[in-house]
């Protein structure tokens, strides 16, 4: 299975002495408190998401390790696709049956940084698409991997009461985090590699099934968007 990608809500982060332990862990020389800006990212999480999918609890915590040590790029429409910042702590946290993937990261403060920096401290600079790669697509209805074949149950359908969405499991590779200029909409954030039910019927599932959304779908993702924005600042 391919490279996926989730966006994610980003926010400021106080880098008290323990957090510069950890960052100095990252950096190439100590840095001091003053010399940094820290903030974290609420990445994704194991309920199931706006493209009917969720990342399972094990899955979550193999790619919180996964993610320590990966670069925080900018968008193109901000600067040249440069890395701006590095992971430096990553864990879940919960509340209830909900489990968050969350990334802490780091970058210095410097003229470069500025732009950056008072964009996120000001809330407008507030989302990121993270990209992860995960060994299978389960469906939940049969269980059969819809990365590597069609079981014809098609996510967000009931079958016999129940409703059907893709469970992301086996953390295989965690890429960047990247900002996003603008709200992330559903074609920035979310970008589908493999093949699966959203793949052309006709087509031999291969990679760039990102298809037009049905108007069923386009109603669930508005819901999804929804309570997305009432996250936001959870
Ligand atoms: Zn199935």
């Amino acid at each position: 299975m391919e490279r996926i990608e989730k966006s994610a809500v980003v926010k400021a982060l106080a880098a008290d002495e323990s957090e510069l332990e950890r960052i100095n862990k990252q950096a190439l020389r100590p840095l001091k408190g003053e010399e940094v800006f820290a903030f974290r990212l609420a990445a994704c999480d194991n309920q199931v998401d706006r493209d009917l999918e969720r990342f399972t609890e094990d899955t979550l915590e193999e790619l919180a390790k996964l993610f320590v040590g990966k670069p925080v790029l900018l968008d193109h429409q901000w600067s040249a696709e440069k890395q701006v910042a590095r992971i430096y702590a990553a864990g879940t946290e919960g509340e209830g049956e909900r489990l968050r993937l969350i990334l802490r990261c780091y970058m210095p403060r410097n003229e470069a940084t500025a732009a950056v920096i008072a964009a996120i401290e000001a809330g407008l600079l507030r989302e990121c698409s993270v990209g992860c790669a995960v060994e299978k697509a389960v469906c939940s209805i049969c269980g059969s991997d819809k990365a590597r074949k069609r079981c014809g149950h098609t996510p967000g359908q009931e079958y016999d009461g129940q409703a059907c969405h893709v469970e992301l499991s086996g953390a295989r590779d965690a890429y960047e985090v990247s900002f996003c200029a603008v709200p992330c909409q559903r074609e920035a954030g979310v970008v589908k590699k493999y093949g699966g039910e959203d793949a052309p019927e006709d087509g031999d599932g291969a990679p760039g099934g990102q298809g037009t959304a049905a108007p069923q779908e386009e109603a669930e993702i508005g819901k999804a968007l929804a309570l997305l924005e009432l996250e936001r600042y959870a």
